[in-house]
């Protein structure tokens, strides 16, 4: 027996979450048995489990849609007992029993090898909100983008995303502007690498088709004015990476900083990324990551807070990354 949060949902009402004990038997199929050590609260968490959106796909549900582990039991060639793994994505936590659960059984083609620089709780602490980030760096620098070619901005910047992005960008050499909404966390985010903060209300309204040029290129986890704005403030042949909608998913944009400007915009998707691109971003985030600030970015909840921490994300109350010890 084990302890899982699960999700249950009576007809037209809001699905609600107890922790459990679950027995192995009733563990979905697959070929890796995992021994969950961390799992994480992202944005795409806390929307399915405050049922915000219509994420979860089927009930009862054990959310969670990363963790990382030490594999039990494994019939998949690539995987043995005692492997360290990671899983982001593929529908887990969404269509499949998640990681916010002290076991998860999967299909061994959507785990990687966790890189032997870090601990099941770094990678936590990196999660899916940071290896989307170093997915979102590998966008700009596809196409072309380089530290001498200019300032990039950061939206959402003292969430998940955006800070793993901004201490990803300032190892990496760049000039970086965070759009952030809370003032309070200046320090912070200048402690991350930041080296210009703008408020967020700067980029969201709705804006004209063009501005002035201003940021060689920029990661949005935030859609909407701010998105199609920042499309409007790129330099000439500069590149948006758009991974998010913290603040809609909607995009009220027109051509003109694409026809006029050659913008390029980019998208970034983690959870049906091919594996080539995980493994590549993964080792990125073992040699490119500043583990210091990563520690900076932490906090760390049992199993019996999620649902509590997932109301405070979406309200605008928790900043950086939390991780889950599914243990404790
Ligand atoms: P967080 O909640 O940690 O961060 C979101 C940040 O967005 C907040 O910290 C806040 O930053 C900002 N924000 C919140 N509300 C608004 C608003 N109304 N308008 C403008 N900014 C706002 O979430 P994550 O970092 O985990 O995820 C960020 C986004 O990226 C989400 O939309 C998520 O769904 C998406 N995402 C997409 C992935 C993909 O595969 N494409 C993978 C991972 C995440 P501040 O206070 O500093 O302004």
């Amino acid at each position: 027996m084990f302890n899982a949060l699960v999700l249950n949902k009576e007809e037209d009402q809001k699905a609600t979450g107890e922790i459990q004990e679950i027995d192995i038997s009733q563990l979905p199929e697959g070929d890796v048995l995992v021994k969950v050590d961390y799992s994480t609260i992202n944005y795409k968490d806390s929307l399915a489990i405050t049922s915000s959106s219509p994420i979860i796909k089927s009930f009862p549900m054990v959310p969670g849609i990363d963790f990382a582990g030490t594999v039990e039991e494994s019939s998949n060639n690539n995987f043995k007992t005692g492997d360290k793994v990671i899983l982001n994505g593929f529908g887990v936590g969404e269509k499949y029993w998640g990681g916010l659960s002290q076991k998860a059984r999967v299909n061994g083609d959507w785990l990687v090898h966790m890189p032997k620089e870090f601990t099941s709780k770094q990678a936590m602490a990196i999660g899916t909100a940071g290896y989307t980030a170093m997915l979102c760096i590998m966008a700009l620098e596809n196409n072309g983008i380089t530290p001498d070619k200019g300032e990039i901005l950061v939206t959402g910047a003292t969430g998940g995303v955006g800070s793993v992005a901004i201490s990803l960008l300032s190892k990496l050499g760049y000039n970086i502007c965070a759009s952030s909404g809370r003032e309070e966390h200046s320090e912070y985010l200048k402690s991350l690498g930041a080296s210009n903060i703008i408020n967020r209300n700067e980029l969201s309204e709705k804006g004209r088709p063009l501005n002035k040029e201003r940021w060689a290129g920029a990661i949005d986890s935030v859609g909407s004015h701010t998105l199609a704005n920042i499309c409007a403030s790129l330099k000439y042949g500069g590149t948006v990476a758009a991974c998010g909608l913290a603040q809609g998913f909607d995009l009220p944009s027109t051509v003109m900083p694409f026809i006029l400007r050659g913008v390029t915009l980019a998208g970034v998707d983690s959870v049906y990324c091919p594996l080539k691109d995980r493994i590549t971003a993964w080792d990125r985030l073992a040699s490119d990551l500043n583990m210091d600030q990563l520690n900076e970015m932490i906090s760390t909840i049992p199993l019996s807070e999620v649902v509590d921490s997932t109301h405070n994300m979406l309200s605008g109350k928790t900043h950086g990354r939390i991780i889950v010890d599914v243990n404790s």
